[in-house]
């Protein structure tokens, strides 16, 4: 299926009624993925370059769930009246009308169906455009993937002569919101250079990692490390409270200590812990990092561990106690991984409720 004449119809209506004289491709960003994460890096992506372009700019979303897309153009227009962004029904779409293509989707499948060669992806709306078109685009992925899946996506976009940079993002839903992401970037230095003004409109750090699959690399350290912090502070703050210590006191104390890290001062998943901040766990852990996200990542440091033969004893103990948050409170899968000091709280009051030795009933 090619792009859809209506979706095309609107886009050069839009043009021919402001710019008649540019290339509208040219002018056009798209972004496609509008969870979590992407509904705020797009909101904040558009909103500054729609005001850095002097109102010229225009913009194309797309999402597998129609309604999100449809919700975010009706929030951006509520926003800025006016404000050129349309709904593309297929990756393919955004990539006619788009020079610059961001993605933000849950892992490798997803990417790999995006970027698919088949019908409605990437890859051949990319490769039915003028030579000229292809060399001016770029595709950056901020998807958080499997390393050699993200390497052999870059591989075939560069091949049809567009650019592509692998950009996994650090800062979770606040900083995405807040335009204060990290970004970490694999690809070629050219790339990096073409990336950066248009990443720095949503992220207060631009890193250059590598080669393409660098920037997923580091990406996927950072969250192992991540990954078994938020476990270790959710043990943390139920073993204090089995001790006799308020939330607030323990979390002040860890906050000015050497235990000190995001997942105590920011993402601290005891409700009051951190009286002046509003983590997920005060919305009974909706929104922030789904534990299943959290869980493929896992994953995805120790198939990646296996694969190049380092040893990651608390990485794998981590995925354990991640599936089993999963499979055993399911409803705990979308809700931010800061659930697990919910889980391991559960487990505790079923203890007590045996009588096991050793169970206070303090909290
Ligand atoms: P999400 O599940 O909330 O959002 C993913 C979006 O992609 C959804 O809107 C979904 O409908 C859309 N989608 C799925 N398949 C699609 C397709 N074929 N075509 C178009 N849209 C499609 O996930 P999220 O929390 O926004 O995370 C996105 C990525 O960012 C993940 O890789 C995650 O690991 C990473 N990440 C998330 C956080 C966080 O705090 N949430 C922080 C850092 C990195």
């Amino acid at each position: 299926m090619g792009p859809t004449a209506r979706f095309l119809a609107s886009v050069s209506r839009s043009y021919s009624t402001h710019s008649p004289n540019v290339s509208s491709r040219h002018h056009t960003t798209a972004f496609i993925g509008l969870g979590r994460m992407g509904y705020e890096m797009a909101f904040n992506l558009f909103s500054r370059t729609l005001v850095e372009s002097g109102g010229s700019a225009h913009f194309v979303v797309c999402d597998a769930k129609e309604e999100s897309a449809a919700l975010f153009v009706n929030n951006f227009h509520h926003h800025f009246p006016g404000a050129r962004v349309e709904v593309a029904s297929s990756p393919s779409d955004a990539v006619v009308a788009s020079e610059t293509i961001v993605t933000m989707l849950p892992s490798s499948p997803h990417v790999q169906k995006v970027y698919a060669t088949e019908a409605g992806g990437i890859l051949p709306a990319l490769r039915s455009l003028s030579q000229g078109d292809i060399a001016s685009t770029l595709c950056i992925d901020s998807t958080t993937l499997d390393v050699e899946v993200a390497r052999d996506v870059a591989k075939e976009v560069n091949k049809t002569g567009a650019m592509m940079v692998d950009a996994p993002v650090s800062g979770g839903v606040a900083g995405a919101k807040a335009g204060t992401l990290s970004f970490l970037v694999g690809g070629t230095k050219p790339a990096f250079e073409r990336v950066s003004p248009i990443l720095s409109r949503i992220g207060k750090r631009i890193m250059y990692c590598g080669p393409s699959g660098a920037g997923l690399a580091a990406k996927i350290c950072n969250n192992m490390v991540l990954g078994v912090q938020q476990i270790a502070i959710a043990e943390a703050m139920l073993l204090g409270q089995k001790l006799g210590l308020e939330p607030v006191v323990l979390a002040d104390v860890i906050n000015h200590s050497t235990g000190a890290c995001w997942s105590s001062s920011v993402n601290n998943p005891v409700p009051g812990a951190l009286p002046d901040k509003e983590p997920p766990c005060t919305r009974d852990f909706e929104g922030g990092f789904a534990t299943s996200l959290m869980l493929k990542d896992m994953g995805l440091a120790t198939e990646v561990g296996d694969l190049v033969g380092c040893p990651l004893p608390m990485g794998e103990a981590a995925e354990r106690m991640y599936k089993e948050v999963i499979e055993a409170e399911p409803e705990l899968a979308n809700k931010d991984f800061s659930s697990v000091y919910k889980y391991l709280r559960l487990t505790a009051d079923e203890e007590s409720r045996k009588g096991r030795p050793g169970q206070s009933e303090r909290i």
